[in-house]
This record gives structure tokens, C-alpha cells and sequence, in this order.
């Protein structure tokens, strides 16, 4: 059910679901099945994983809980290119800890407040808000501004 709800496709599946009713924290261990992947760099099917790295991405809060998604993400050699690739995983930016639709609603949250009103709200430190600010506008780093 959390594997849909998530939006995750084959490979990726929910493989744990851990809830801190006192902490109101929601973490998702997520795992890929795949033995033989796709390369991610040159497109060749049926390359061998080297090895899995772990990686954390906040996803948007469920129902007050603080969401977070967790997963050991593959590494393909590939036999063609010969390139070591890491798999993107389907919910993120690649080098972007924030699960996508809450980098989403992190920036349209930026635009229409100021960005320390907006972190304090997705109870975030705001200069993790303005990587991302930076990122896709390139904005100058002030903690007080909105960007309109
Ligand atoms: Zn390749």
C-alpha cells in the first residue's frame, strides 16, 4: 500500500515502515529488487550492481508526522560504457536530499513567504531552503527576503 502511495514503480518497493507516535516521525525503508539494472549513464540493459550507498530524503509530512524516506541506492557497473553510476532513485533531484514534492511545495512555500517563515513552518533550517533557491533561481542568499 505505502509502495503506491509513495508513487514508487518496479524495482523500488517499501521494505519497512517504522512510526514514532512519540517523536511523530514516519520512516520509510525503501529497497530495490533489481539484481540487473539499466545503466543509468549510457542506457545499456542488464548491467551488474557494485555496490549500495544509503541516502535520507524528507518527503512531505503524512497527517502531522515528519516523513522520512531512507534507501541503500544501487550502484551499476557497466559493461558497455564502462562508467560507475549511481541509480537515480524515482522521487529526487539527483544530489537533492528532499523527496520531490516537498522540494516542491518548499519553493512555491519561498515564493509566496519570507524563507525563515517557510523553513520554521517545514520545520527545516532555512539555509537548506536557499541550496535550493540558489539552485533553481539563483537567488542571493538573505534569510529575511521573499523572492518577489
Ligand atoms: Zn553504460
Amino acid at each position: 500500500m505505502f509502495t503506491s502511495a509513495l508513487g514508487l514503480a518496479a524495482p523500488w518497493r517499501v521494505e519497512k515502515v517504522e512510526l514514532d507516535t512519540a517523536h511523530r516521525r514516519i520512516d520509510f525503508e525503501l529497497t530495490c529488487d533489481g539484481m540487473r539494472l539499466i545503466c543509468p549513464a549510457c542506457g545499456l540493459s542488464d548491467q551488474g550492481i557494485c555496490d549500495r550507498q544509503k541516502r535520507d530524503w524528507r518527503h512531505l509530512d503524512f497527517f502531522q508526522y515528519e516523513a522520512w524516506l531512507h534507501a541503500q541506492v544501487p550502484r551499476i557497473t557497466c559493461s558497455g560504457c564502462a562508467k560507475t553510476t549511481q541509480m537515480p532513485g524515482p522521487w529526487a533531484r539527483e544530489g537533492s536530499g528532499f523527496y520531490a514534492l516537498f522540494e516542491a511545495l518548499a519553493l512555491s512555500l519561498c515564493q509566496e513567504l519570507p524563507v525563515r517563515q517557510a523553513a520554521a513552518l517545514l520545520r527545516c533550517a532555512d539555509k537548506q531552503l536557499w541550496r535550493r533557491i540558489e539552485h533553481y533561481v539563483g537567488a542571493p542568499a538573505s534569510s529575511t527576503t521573499c523572492l518577489r
